[in-house]
């Protein structure tokens, strides 16, 4: 029997992705943070051990477009010109690329590992 941390919440026990809630549970272990494996375990290739399905880097940010800013309606007030202010996208933190996918790894179904056969 051998122990094995949570790859996808790296041993929080918490949701790494915030989904639901920032206190949300791990979806993968269950808040549990370990697991325990019958057999040997080996790193899964898909998603690199990482438990995280790997998204497609090419997919751009949906927040900016890929454009890596975002521009914030400053609002309310009637200041000059009413421009909104040009802000690094939160979203992508200005790279402009999609992040994971927030989802379990479909391979090893968010534990990073694989059993053995
Ligand atoms: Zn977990
Ligand atoms: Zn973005
Ligand atoms: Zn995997």
């Amino acid at each position: 029997m051998t122990q094995i941390t949570c790859a996808f919440c790296k041993g929080t026990g918490k949701d790494p992705f915030d989904l639901l809630s920032e206190l949300a549970t791990c979806q993968v272990c269950g808040g549990r943070s370990k697991f325990e494996v019958k057999e040997q375990a080996i790193k899964c290739a898909f998603c690199k051990g990482s438990g995280i399905y790997p998204r497609n880097a090419r997919v751009t940010c949906t927040v900016c477009n890929g454009k890596g800013m975002v521009t914030v309606s400053t609002g309310g007030g009637s200041a000059s010109g009413g421009k909104g202010a040009t802000n690094k996208c939160p979203e992508c933190k200005g790279t402009g690329a999609a992040k994971d996918s927030g989802l379990p790894c479909v391979k090893c179904g968010g534990k990073g590992v694989v059993s053995k056969r």
